[in-house]
């Protein structure tokens, strides 16, 4: 391959090397659409250029020149010319798009000597000085670093100065003011003259585009959205013949989504704004004018974009986010790629499109990335409990979703607070692309400026987090941490609620409320449910729980864990009472108490399922982790003492000493799940009896129950069967007891790693597998899934010795091996056994391609991530 293409030579088919932008561009050159001239330096050479110690290849720049030399015929322009100059933007790329992560240069080509041709050339000086002044700021901050509110600073100063408010009302001696300093400014910083030539201007920028690949917030944008090398190598740098929107009235800029990217409606959305540049738009620093009124301001260029987006979009077949630049009444793109919509987007548009027969059913569920769907399955405002809350403010919807949090005015405070767990609405004026690592640690983000197509926008939709933006109303003082709108003052960490979808903003902390399907959604999880061959049960604990996931389209419960049902507050006491007890008799009369509490939750959950699988899981967890930790008991007694109360002293000292026996050094790896059940086999009895109690009583109702006993931790066949004896001769009691067939499949988690090297053996026993991905994770690494993530899995990850979290998505090399082991384990010995997983991993589409492939029956995966689960097999027969 060549280091250089030009936009009509090359293969717009070639993402991976042109990258997004790159390619959009010489496809739409390519449709003989409007698109200034320009080339691609490609990704192969940001790699070489970081192989070769941040030093760009030879053949590079001769290559650049030879194209800039085809940009000056075809545009009749010269480069470096005093009379009649080239200017060019140098722009980022990458295969994946990453809006506003990397930089991108405009106007370059100028300096002292060119702007006045240019201003010769324009026949307009305040423009050419204009162009000038931006682009010192934007190569001043790409390429040297120079903090970006020093020239803002700047700018305001001799805004002030000559007494207006509008950028583009300063006149061509304040323009020229302004240049000068902007300069020392630069100056200043590197302690070395302003670069003056275009030659070195560019060679400059096309490095600091490559620098940006590796700048901090591209890697962090790519760490959070899993964007591997595999996907997205390096960017691109894309160098294009500037055409200018801020020529004058009859010029423009604006950025559009060919459908409505947070409701999906086929509609034009987007914004523009007469006589300005692109990055005004997009940075997010100007509201734009909505496009419809582009119909009555410019109906000729309009009528253009329409024609461009129906176009795009039949050639795509993805609504497509396109930026344009009017000049002089001549229409231009300036690049097209797919449109980041809300979750609730992607699915009507699937839907539409399936429609208007652009795409088919395949096609539309493939392109809905499965994790996203989460954002549809989010709460959202209770309408009927708004009337008891104030409205602050209402802005520009930007992003669905309800969130409510602490008010954080400060990027770093955000990330501080959130990450310490606390739920922050992130308000800013303004949010530039370097804020965005503060989106992912909040809830939501509100701001005062900023359209919908500003960067911010797009990336929270992208993330399924609320965001309002252009909420002018609202006054932010960064000084007094405050914000007022409508005569109420709200002061940091002060408690709002966002509502994303109607742009309104409430004081307080409003309800909210289980989310409604749609009609398109549940279009979509039809289409997907008849697709998919892997079931799809849920983890579920409680009715409610069983009851959620059947109507997110559940099929059975995979994992339903008993030790949840303890933790109810009518119960924990009796459960301490019976670890505390000191004799067998004592236990059992507890245990009777507690067997009758089990057996009315199983009914509950089992009728909820009525006619589908319920694995119930005997106890999992040690006792201890029922009891409360012994510094706390000591605490505990110390305030006893104080108040004198020895009675409570002397009760409180027998739970700590109880506390201190049981207590583990390695609790993960202790005495739990089946270890507890052989010695305490009271506990076990007591749960098993509970099950076919409910069985019983169920099928005197004639309700459809299909529970099933599964025991956690296993890892020999000696102890499943030491189980399974208890088990048969309770079903062989109940049988003769109740004279009636009593039908509930004993089987096993595989989750230690001997059960799964073992799974041949224990099939003899086990009439079902579950394998417990999580522990099974946890016991091939040797990672403590408790710890992991807070001490040294981040760095594993950046200094790339994982690509991935284990514990997220499945580890296929390894943990995956084990997986199919087992499976051939169990299926020797019965061919059609079902073997599913629970756990963590269930509801994460690519362990559930992962699974798929294994020719698992099912994953069960938690309520909420069931309709994601779904989608994703679906997606992993297409
Ligand atoms: P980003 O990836 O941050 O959107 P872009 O490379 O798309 O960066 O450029 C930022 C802005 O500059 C966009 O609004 C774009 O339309 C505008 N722009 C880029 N190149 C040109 C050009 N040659 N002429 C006019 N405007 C341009
Ligand atoms: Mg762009
Ligand atoms: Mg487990």
């Amino acid at each position: 391959t060549k280091p250089v293409y030009a936009f009509e030579e090359a293969d717009s088919k070639k993402r991976m090397l042109l990258g997004g932008k790159g390619a959009g561009l010489s496809e739409m050159t390519r449709l003989k659409l409007p698109v200034p001239p320009g080339f691609t330096i490609t990704t192969e050479v940001c790699n070489k250029y970081y192989d070769n110690n941040r030093k760009l290849p030879k053949d590079v720049m001769p290559a650049v020149m030879k194209n800039i030399a085809k940009m000056e015929k075809k545009t009749g322009k010269k480069w470096n010319s005093t009379k009649n100059p080239l200017l060019v933007s140098v722009r980022s790329g990458a295969a994946i798009s990453m809006p506003g992560m990397m930089d991108t240069i405009l106007n370059l080509g100028l300096n002292e000597k060119t702007v006045e041709g240019f201003a010769e050339q324009t026949k307009n000086p305040r423009f050419s000085w204009d162009s000038y002044r931006r682009f010192i700021q934007l190569f001043g901050k790409v390429v040297f670093g120079v903090n970006d509110e020093k020239f803002d600073h700047v700018l305001n100063s001799a805004k002030t100065k000559q007494g207006v408010t509008d950028d583009s009302k300063l006149n061509v001696e304040s323009l020229k003011n302004i240049v000068s300093e902007y300069k020392k400014i630069c100056e200043a910083h590197t302690k070395r003259k302003f670069p003056d030539t275009p030659n070195e201007q560019l060679v400059l920028s096309i490095e600091a585009v490559f620098k940006s690949w590796m700048g901090e917030r591209a890697i962090v944008y790519r760490e959070k959205n899993n964007i591997t090398k595999d996907i997205a190598n390096g960017t691109a740098v894309n160098v294009v013949a500037m055409v200018f929107g801020n020529m004058g009235d009859d010029s423009a800029t604006g950025v559009v989504f060919t459908r409505n990217g947070n409701n999906g409606k086929k509609e034009l959305e987007g914004e523009y704004l007469i006589n300005a540049q692109g990055e005004d738009v997009v940075a997010g620093v100007r509201t734009g004018k909505n496009i419809e009124f582009l119909k009555k301001d410019m109906p000729k260029s309009h009528k253009e974009l329409s024609n461009a987006c129906a176009k795009l979009e039949k050639h795509f077949r993805e609504p497509q986010d396109i930026e344009f630049t009017i000049e002089q009444g001549k229409f231009y793109l300036l690049q097209t790629r797919t449109a980041k919509m809300s979750a609730s987007a992607l699915v009507k548009t699937s839907v539409d499109m399936v429609k208007e027969r652009l795409i088919d059913k395949n096609n539309a569920l493939a392109r809905i990335p499965a994790q996203q769907l989460e954002a549809l399955l989010h709460r959202t405002i209770d309408e009927s409990k708004i009337k008891n809350h104030k409205q602050l403010a209402k802005g520009i919807a930007a992003s669905p979703g309800a969130a409510s949090g602490i008010v954080v005015f400060d990027v770093k405070k955000a990330i501080e607070l959130g990450d310490a767990g606390n739920k922050v609405i992130l308000v800013r004026k303004e949010t530039k692309p370097e804020d965005v690592p503060a989106f992912f640690s909040s809830e939501g983000i509100l701001t005062s400026l900023g359209g919908k197509s500003s960067h911010a926008a797009i990336v929270s939709r992208g993330m399924g987090k609320p965001c309002i933006v252009g909420c002018s109303e609202l006054k932010i003082s960064y000084e007094n941490n405050t914000c007022t709108a409508n005569g109420i003052t709200i002061k940091e960490k002060d408690t709002i609620t966002i509502d994303g979808s109607a742009g309104t903003v409430f004081i307080g902390e409003v309800p909210t409320v289980e989310p409604q399907m749609t009609k398109d959604f549940e279009q979509i999880l039809d289409w997907a449910q008849k697709t998919k061959t892997l079931g799809i049960r849920a983890n579920a604990d409680t009715p409610e729980g069983a009851k959620l996931a059947r109507k997110f389209g559940g099929q059975g419960i995979g994992l339903c864990r008993t030790e949840r049902m303890f933790n109810g507050s009518d119960r924990i006491n009796l459960f301490v009472e019976m670890i505390m007890a000191e004799n067998i008799e004592e236990r059992s009369k507890i245990l009777t108490k507690l067997g009758q509490l089990q057996k009315s939750d199983f009914i509950e959950i089992l009728q909820a399922m009525e006619g589908y699988e319920v694995t119930i899981r005997l106890l999992d967890p040690p006792l201890h982790e029922f009891l409360p930790n012994p510094e706390e008991l000591v605490e505990r007694i110390q305030k006893l003492k104080a108040s004198g109360d020895t009675d409570g002293v002397n009760k409180t000292e027998i739970i700590l000493k109880r506390a201190r026996e049981l207590a583990e050094v390695n609790p993960m790896m202790g005495h739990r799940g089946v270890r507890v059940g052989i010695t305490y086999p009271e506990i076990y009895e007591m749960q098993i009896r509970a099950v076919f109690d409910a069985l019983v009583e169920l099928t005197k109702k004639k309700v459809k129950a299909h529970p099933q006993i599964m025991i956690p931790q296993i890892s020999s066949i000696a102890e499943l069967n030491h189980i399974k004896k208890i088990y048969d001769s309770i079903k062989k009691e109940m049988e003769a007891k109740h004279k009636m067939k009593l039908k509930i499949n004993f089987g096993t988690m595989i989750e230690v790693v001997r059960a799964a090297l073992t799974a041949n053996e224990l099939a003899n026993t086990a009439e079902f597998f579950s394998f417990g991905t999580n522990d099974l994770t946890q016991g091939t690494f040797s990672f403590s899934r408790e710890d992991v993530e807070g001490k040294f899995l981040p760095e594993y990850m950046e200094k790339e010795l994982l690509e991935r979290n284990p514990f997220q998505s499945i580890d296929v090399n390894g943990v995956g091996s084990l997986i199919k082991i087992g499976i051939s384990g169990g299926r020797g010995v019965r061919p059609n056994m079902e073997i599913g997983i629970c756990g963590e991993h269930g509801g994460d589409p690519s362990s559930i391609k992962f699974c798929h492939g294994a020719g698992l029956s099912y994953v069960s995966a938690s309520p909420h991530r069931i309709p994601i689960a779904i989608v994703a097999a679906a997606q992993a027969v297409i």
